[in-house]
């Protein structure tokens, strides 16, 4: 075994992360005695630099307990060096506070450190940010999913749990209030984040520490049982040890044999969520057993089994077959003596360092070591299943090489303004999160604000951004915004949005065209003839708006309709004149402009009615419109005089087949305000080119500009607007 054991000798619960009131001042000296043992000389004059800057930076500063500042990035550091964490971590440790309380920037840590250490401690900084206080559980989980998600590299996470751990340890210092926040954080987020990295020390302490300052009194109820029991049975366990230590000496096995004990909040939680006496939950003894290798292991599994019988089927084999997050031991239960039940773990002291500081325990191993490759594939394995991740995120090396995993690929997280934190796929904009909020909300926005800062709709957001949301009454969904939606929400509310508005103008529409019809045929009442209730019965209406429906969208000619209604009326003389329909533009979805001849504003028009499609309107001079024979089909229409919108013009060019003919010819198009919206392009021979072109013009004036300047362009033989 080349990996280092931390020796043999009997040990409390927690490997390398003991709790006891910090006994005299850590500093930096005793920091490096611990690197030194596992870190290069280079590596170790890096951080201790890393420290010359931190404790400048931080000079004159003071923490609640009254103790310099520098101290506690100090002990931060220890935790991930106990763990044997790199040296990028450590230095990020002793840097985590300087970007966020003093005048160090990220560029010069970078310069310093280089950007893995400056991309660590801008990430912790990040994450300082985050306040988390829901009590919702759902909450919680969004926001330790959020904290991960943030962190782009898991050494975020490592020091931002030992920073954390610091300060829970130091937290009796804080007014009650903080204290009490400060704790519920630690347990509903950090804790659990701890426990699905695998690192049950920091875990099981952060559980205690957070335990303590949440519910002081709860507390020591508890822990003054757990004291007696262990009292009443210390005997017995006492008894239970010696046989087991004298049994594993016959054998020649050497071995750490200890008691292990549930940590107080675990008994707290089985208690109030399962109703259970202390009895209940506190009832078993439980031993572990750590030795040197592997095949040690079920020696000892022997040797204990002879001593005490096994109970049938609680026999687990966790060492052939590895739990997802990498756990190895071999888990039995002897009937002890008295038939009172003891729980037994055996494993390596490599087992219990990953037990112990999980995820941390894989940047242990170096390359080349002999148990690197199957960390690195379990950590990998233990990434995907643990993480719940959707994707594999590469090979076990990579993952070694490059430890920047994005954790949830496919979501982001962020804040409402009232602190609640929403789900979203990656890649949603302000609008998918308008429409999260509630469809309401989407339909009427106008614009959002990121962080406080207003943005457009579209913006795509980021892990953690805080996002409100602005509306006007009178805002609308418009077709655009079909662009940049990513959720299923968004889009179908918009949609079925855009289809109501169809439905009512195409209903609007339709009775506009039935009063234009009727007045045509000398009808001047504003109200509709009271003939209108037997026609609807007649052709099979429940309701005028469907009629009108038909009539806007062209199913029925609204000149048959009128006349319908006005049987066996008296027409009275002199039927008022062509009454035009007045064009305001293409909002309206019932109403088309026809491809043939692209009509725009200036153009002499008329409107055809067909069927499924509304009024199409057409210039007067189409040949389409005069084969159109049923008189009644074609409308009088005129422009609006007002209209700020866009047309699509298509015009024809014949040029001379030179270099960069099209690019000129776009230029002069773009110089003149106008987009192109299609081109297609036809060499008639080596020697010319005919160019059919779509281009956006606001009016017949403005396109009359474009046409001038074109035909300007020496290579332009021909120029026409196209006409179908
Ligand atoms: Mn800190």
């Amino acid at each position: 075994m080349s990996s280092e054991p931390p020796g043999l000798k009997p040990e409390e619960e927690g490997v390398s992360l003991r709790h006891a009131p910090e006994p005299e001042r850590f500093l930096v000296s005793d920091l490096c005695a611990i690197l030194e043992t596992y870190l290069e000389p280079e590596e170790i004059k890096t951080i201790y630099r890393a420290y010359l800057v931190g404790a400048d930076a931080h000079d004159g500063q003071l923490r609640a307990s009254g103790e310099a500042y520098i101290y506690h990035p100090l002990a931060v550091a220890r935790i991930l060096a106990e763990m044997h964490m790199d040296a990028d971590s450590i230095t990020a440790a002793i840097l985590h506070d300087v970007i966020e309380d003093t005048s160090v920037e990220r560029e010069y840590i970078s310069e310093q450190f280089g950007e893995d250490v400056a991309m660590l401690v801008d990430g912790v900084s990040k994450l300082t940010h985050l306040k988390f206080d829901s009590r919702e559980e759902a909450q919680a989980a969004n926001f330790r999913k959020m904290m991960l998600a943030m962190a782009s590299d898991l050494r975020v996470i490592l020091v931002k749990l030992a920073d954390r751990l610091h300060n829970m340890r130091t937290i009796g210092v804080l007014r009650p209030d903080k204290r009490r926040r400060i704790a519920r954080e630690t347990l509903e987020i950090y804790a659990p984040i701890a426990q699905r990295l695998g690192m049950s020390a920091i875990r099981r302490e952060l559980e205690r520490l957070g335990f303590e300052a949440l519910y002081p009194m709860r507390y020591r109820v508890l822990e003054a049982s757990v004291q007696r029991v262990k009292g009443q049975r210390k005997e017995l366990m006492h008894k239970v040890e010696g046989a087991i230590v004298r049994r594993l000496e016959e054998y020649g096995i050497q071995a750490r044999v200890h008691g292990r004990e549930k940590n107080l909040w675990s008994i707290y939680r089985k208690m109030r969520d399962k109703h259970l006496s202390f009895s209940e939950v506190f009832d078993v003894f439980a031993l572990r057993i750590v030795v040197e290798n592997k095949d040690t292991c079920y020696r000892v599994l022997g040797a204990v089994h002879t001593l005490y019988k096994p109970l049938p089927g609680r026999f687990k084999d966790y060492i052939a077959i590895p739990k997802a997050n990498g756990y190895q031991s071999l888990h039995t239960v002897l009937f002890g003596p008295h038939g009172i039940p003891i729980e037994v773990q055996i494993r390596t002291v490599a087992m219990d360092r990953v037990a112990e500081t999980g995820i941390a325990a894989h940047w242990h191993y170096k390359t080349g070591d002999e148990h690197s490759n199957a960390a690195q594939r379990r950590a990998h394995e233990w990434l995907r299943t643990v993480m719940d991740l959707q994707h594999n995120t590469g090979n076990a090396l990579e993952f070694m090489e490059n430890v920047k995993v994005d954790l949830f690929p496919d979501e982001v997280y962020v804040f409402t303004p009232l602190g609640e934190i929403m789900e979203l796929p990656r890649g949603a904009t302000g609008l998918d999160f308008a429409y999260a909020v509630h469809t309401d909300i989407g339909n009427s926005c106008v614009a959002i604000k990121i962080d406080r800062h207003l943005a457009p709709l579209s913006t795509p957001l980021q892990n953690g951004q805080t996002v409100e949301v602005l509306t006007a009454p009178n805002a609308r969904p418009k077709s655009a915004w079909l662009n940049y939606v990513v959720t299923a929400k968004a889009r179908h509310n918009i949609r079925s949005f855009l289809k109501n508005i169809r439905r009512q103008e195409a209903v609007e529409q339709g009775r506009l065209l039935l009063e234009n019809a009727l007045a045509q045929k000398g009808y001047r009442d504003p109200e509709l003839p009271e003939t209108l209730a037997a026609v609807l019965e007649e052709l099979g209406y429940a309701k005028p708006e469907d009629l009108f429906f038909d009539i806007g969208t062209g199913e029925r000619l609204p000149t048959v309709v009128a006349a319908r209604l006005l049987t066996g009326r008296e027409t009275p003389a002199g039927g008022d004149s062509d009454s035009p329909l007045i064009i305001e533009g293409a909002e309206g979805m019932v109403l088309n402009f026809a491809r043939c001849c692209t009509p725009i504003p200036g153009d002499p028009i008329v409107g055809t009615m067909t069927a499924g499609k509304g009024i199409v309107i057409h210039r007067a001079e189409c040949a389409n419109v005069r084969r159109i024979s049923d008189d009644g089909r074609v409308l009088s229409v005129e422009w609006s005089p007002d209209l700020d919108e866009e047309f699509p013009a298509s015009i024809r060019l014949v040029t001379r087949n030179e270099r960069g003919v099209l690019a000129r010819i776009a230029s002069t198009i773009s110089s003149q305000g106008a987009n192109i919206s299609g081109v297609t392009i036809s060499d008639d021979d080596s020697m010319a080119s005919t160019i059919n072109m779509v281009v956006e013009v606001r009016n017949r004036k403005h396109l009359a500009d474009i046409l001038r300047k074109l035909r300007n362009i020496p290579e332009v033989m021909k120029l026409i607007r196209a006409l179908g």
